[in-house]
């Protein structure tokens, strides 16, 4: 089959290995995927990575139990033991054995095929669509912020970086009706996010005052960071959504001395995401900028690292 590969360099492999389906897993056809920082970041050298790349897809079953034979779905992107003393706890997202879909030792999406395990799978509604369930990996990392944090409509909250993830995380912050604010570099996004009524300020405007109460950075660059800690009032909390492959030097000072709270924050609530694509909460159609594809993998890759694009999906052939 075909796969979009990554070991030391990407290339399109038009021969790749058929996944085999291992005991409880399913044979999921890909019928679209998502780019996303972390890709990217892959390529550049992040987790070490070697393999089929990609974690954000819908597809269809196309073997396995019956319940499932032909569904449209998404799937949890972490494949977990269910035995080890953070699964038995409930964070099986912390499974001590885990494999994570194209980031660690397990094959990704942006192949024709794919196998996963059954209990991974969510069934995707009728009233989303492919465009949106594409992204429901991504928004569940979104939620995840609330699910961590409970908002409060007084709050004042801002999120650093309008890339991909910061205009999910801004849209799910939106619905708390707290006080929020993007800050970001992009007018493309920023303008994505005036248009759905959230405040911006391009970063060289920013006058930073240390009033919010909780600021997300999602710009990925110690500059945002930097950028953070200054927005936040003294023991504030900063959450940390942005994973890096450069081992950037950062003050910590700051944290000591204002006392901010700091939590790292990843996968979420898939439901939660899928719940709120149904029912309009969260626009995600208008971040596609591209469609392309997987024969042309490595030049989509190119396009989701350049800044005049927002969100690329690979479409697979079959
Ligand atoms: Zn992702
Ligand atoms: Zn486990």
């Amino acid at each position: 089959m075909k796969a979009l590969c990554f070991n030391e360099t990407l290339k399109l492999d038009t021969n790749y290995p058929e996944p085999k389906p291992g005991p409880e897993e399913v044979l999921v056809g890909v019928r679209l995927a998502g780019i996303c920082a972390t890709d990217l970041e892959i390529v550049k050298g992040y987790m070490g990575f070697r393999g089929v790349l990609g974690h954000e897809f819908v597809g269809t079953v196309v073997q396995g139990p019956r319940k499932w034979q032909g569904k449209r779905v998404v799937a949890e992107i972490n494949c977990v033991c269910g035995r080890c003393e953070m699964c038995l706890r409930g964070l099986s997202n912390h499974c001590r054995r885990r494999t994570a879909l194209g980031i660690e030792g397990r094959d990704g999406v942006f192949a024709e095929r794919l196998a996963i395990p059954e209990r991974n799978l969510h069934a995707v509604p009728d009233a989303v669509s492919d465009e949106q369930a594409v992204f429901v990996e991504p928004l569940a990392a979104a939620f995840q912020v609330v699910k961590q944090n409970p908002i409060e409509k007084r709050m004042r909250v801002a999120v650093v970086g309008s890339g991909r993830l910061g205009l999910l995380v801004a849209q799910v912050l939106q619905a708390t009706g707290c006080e929020l604010e993007v800050v970001g570099r992009n007018e493309l996004t920023l303008n994505f996010c005036e248009r759905r009524g959230i405040r911006t300020t391009p970063v060289g405007e920013v006058n930073p005052r240390a009033d919010k109460d909780l600021v997300v950075e999602c710009s990925g660059s110690p500059d945002g960071l930097d950028l953070a800690f200054k927005l936040l009032r003294p023991r504030g909390k900063l959450v940390l959504k942005s994973t890096y492959a450069g081992g950037a030097a950062i003050n910590l000072a700051p944290v000591v001395i204002h006392e901010f709270d700091v939590q790292g924050s990843r996968c979420g609530p898939f439901p939660d995401a899928i719940n709120a694509l149904a029912c309009g909460q969260v626009d995600v159609e208008s971040m596609i900028s591209r469609t392309v594809p997987l024969d042309r993998g490595v030049e989509a890759m190119a396009m989701a690292a350049d800044p005049r694009y927002v969100k690329i999906l690979l479409k697979m052939s079959t």
